[in-house]
C-alpha cells in the first residue's frame, strides 16, 4: 500500500480530528479503537475502522496494519498502551510511526524506542496559540531550529511601495513570502508586489523576527 493509506489507532479528540483530516485529504484511513461507542461513532467516516485492541500483536497482524506506510498511535491517557503499541508497530517494521506524547518523558521512551515521529499536540497548540495571543498573528508555525511561518496583515511600513523598495528583509530580517487579497486568493509575492490595506501575508524567518514583524502596525 501507498503513503496514501494511513491507520491511526485511538479515535480519541486528537486521533478522530487527524483521522476526519486525513479523509478530506483523499487518503485512505483505516480507524482502530477498543471502545465500540467510539467505533461506532466513526462509522462510514472513515475508510474502515474496527474495534479491537492495539496491544496485541496478532490482532495488529490481523489487520493488516504491516501493509500500511503509515501509522499514528493516538492513544493518550493509557500511556502503557500508547508505549507497547509503538514497540509492536516498531517490531512490525512499519516505516512511518507517528506517536503521540502526553509528557516529556514519555516522549523520551517513544523516541529511545525508536518512533521516529514523536509529536506534543498539548504542548505544541500551547505554545503556538501563546503567539496567537501575543499580537496580531492569524497563524504561527514554528517550523523547527527557530525557524517559523506566520500568517498576519502587513504593517503600515510595507503598504503601497514595492516589496524592493520597503526593503522589508535587510530591515526586519523577515521574508513575505505569499499574500491574499481579498477577491483575488492568494499569491506568491515579487518584488513588484505592491501589498495594501486589507491583504493577509504569509512572512518567513526566526521565530523572533516574525513575531517582532507581526507586532509592528
Ligand atoms: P484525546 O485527548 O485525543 O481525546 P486522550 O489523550 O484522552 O485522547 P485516550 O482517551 O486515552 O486519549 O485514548 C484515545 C482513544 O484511544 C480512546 O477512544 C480509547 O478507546 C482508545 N484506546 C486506548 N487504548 C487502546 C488500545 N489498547 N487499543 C485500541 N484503542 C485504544
Amino acid at each position: 500500500m501507498e503513503a496514501e493509506s494511513v491507520v491511526v489507532i485511538g479515535l480519541g479528540r486528537f486521533g478522530s480530528a487527524l483521522a476526519l483530516e486525513l479523509m478530506r485529504a483523499g487518503t485512505e484511513v483505516l480507524g482502530i479503537d477498543g471502545d465500540e461507542e467510539v467505533v461506532q461513532a466513526h462509522n462510514r467516516l472513515l475508510t474502515h475502522v474496527v474495534r479491537a485492541d492495539s496491544t496485541k500483536e496478532a490482532t495488529l497482524r490481523e489487520l493488516s496494519v504491516p501493509d500500511f506506510s503509515s501509522v499514528v498511535v493516538a492513544i493518550g491517557g493509557d500511556i502503557q498502551a500508547n508505549i507497547l503499541t509503538a514497540s509492536l508497530l516498531l517490531k512490525l517494521g512499519i516505516a512511518n510511526i507517528w506517536a503521540k506524547a502526553v509528557s516529556d518523558p514519555h516522549g523520551e521512551i517513544l523516541t529511545q524506542l525508536g518512533v521516529q515521529h514523536v509529536i506534543y499536540p498539548e504542548k505544541d497548540m500551547g505554545k503556538r496559540v501563546a503567539h496567537l495571543v501575543r499580537g496580531a498573528m492569524q497563524d504561527y508555525v514554528e517550523i523547527g531550529e527557530n525557524f517559523a511561518i506566520v500568517k498576519t496583515t502587513p504593517p503600515a511600513a510595507v503598504l503601497g511601495r514595492p516589496l524592493a523598495e520597503t526593503k522589508v528583509r535587510a530591515t526586519y530580517g523577515v521574508t513575505v513570502t505569499a499574500f491574499h487579497r481579498p477577491g483575488a486568493g492568494w499569491s506568491y509575492t515579487s518584488v513588484d508586489t505592491v501589498l495594501l490595506e486589507g491583504d493577509v501575508i504569509l512572512v518567513a524567518g526566526q521565530s523572533e523576527r516574525v513575531e517582532a514583524f507581526s507586532l509592528l502596525r
